[in-house]
């Protein structure tokens, strides 16, 4: 069984955001300030929809939010997404996406209940822009730490994500150049995308792709790596064959062409588009008591209205009905 939209886009990488709550306030996501209301779901809810998107050929499956480490229960949960299998009778990738504040001490309790891979979020190498980024002083000793113990884990190849922002840490780029190779993770540039609470994107602010590849060849010289269609990121390795880099380019050099993702928010909705204008309340059926069937119904019909492609930067651009903590990076 596969899952295709319209577009003829095979789809088989679901995102689920456990929780909008995080633990930090990163200026380019969150307004800084309190007293949102939450939402979250209990973990049987987000299982089932996995289990039904897995029998529809789901083969990848990365939790996120908000910050999913804070949920607690998520070791379980993941031990239980580990049991899901396709029709072929494979087990899903499992991922999670994090800040890393608390990945020290749960790296290895994830790994041993399944889960195979981490990014851990970092926008800077240098603890104080860190704390100024996150708003949250010392975090940059936990997340380094988290880092490690996810290495240590086995959880290889540990995936760093960097959102750069002209003039606040685009001079981080060869000091993580320098971090891909002496950590031995792979450090993932983001172009910022018009996502954030605060509504203060402008283009100006996206360091695009040639800029950063431009900076890193700079320090050392970059070798490009053949990567798959669906995979978002273009990937370079350095010319002495230690350490690698990645580019995603969403703004400068947009993929949804190969798009191969679905979301589940907090609250239990499908986002066929980061951007989409709505969202597909699948909780809500499942509340009123939809039997599998109606909600594998429900799945297609959703998925056949994936929209084609992004359109930030372009006159009447219409921004997305939510931000980016409360869809689930
Ligand atoms: N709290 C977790 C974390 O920090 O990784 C997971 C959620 S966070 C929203 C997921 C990813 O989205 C992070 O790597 C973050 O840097 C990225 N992100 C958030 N807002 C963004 C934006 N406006 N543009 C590009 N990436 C963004």
């Amino acid at each position: 069984m596969s899952l295709t939209d319209k577009f003829g886009r095979s789809i088989h990488d679901l995102r689920i955001s456990i929780t909008d709550r995080c633990n930090y306030k990163c200026v380019y996501c969150r307004t800084g300030t309190n007293g949102a209301a939450f939402a979250e779901l209990p973990f049987d809810d987000y299982l089932r929809m996995a289990r039904i998107l897995v029998s529809l050929g789901i083969t990848k499956i990365r939790l996120t939010g908000g910050e999913p480490l804070l949920r607690k229960g998520i070791v379980q949960f993941v031990r239980d997404l580990a049991q899901l299998r396709t029709e072929e009778g494979l087990k899903p990738e499992i991922a999670v996406t994090t800040n890393g504040h608390l990945l020290a001490e749960i790296a290895q309790p994830l790994k041993d209940a399944g889960l195979d891979r981490v990014t851990v979020s970092m926008d800077a190498v240098d603890p104080e822009k860190f704390a100024r980024i996150t708003r949250v002083p010392h975090g940059y000793e936990n997340v380094l730490a988290g880092v490690r113990a996810a290495r240590q884990a086995g959880l290889d190849p540990v995936k760093i994500n960097c959102v750069l922002l002209r003039g606040f840490n685009e001079d981080q780029v060869t000091a993580f150049g320098k971090f891909a190779r002496e950590e031995n993770v792979v450090v993932r540039f983001i172009e910022f995308m018009p996502l954030e609470e605060d509504r203060v994107w402008t283009p100006e602010i996206v360091v695009p792709l040639d800029e950063i590849l431009a900076r890193m060849s700079e320090y050392l010289p970059l070798q490009e790596i053949p990567h798959q269609r669906s995979e978002t990121a273009r990937r370079y390795r350095f010319s002495d064959g230690i350490g690698e880099i990645g580019i995603i380019a969403p703004v400068s050099h947009p993929f949804c062409g190969h798009c191969s993702r679905i979301r589940i928010t907090s609250d239990g909705k499908l986002r066929t588009c980061l951007f989409s204008v709505w969202d597909h309340d699948l909780h809500e059926l499942m509340r009123r008591g939809a039997t599998d069937d109606k909600l594998v119904e429900f799945i297609l019909q959703v998925v056949g209205k994936k929209e084609e492609r992004h359109h930030i930067g372009e006159p009447g651009f219409v921004p997305a009905s939510r931000t980016m903590v409360h869809i689930g990076g």
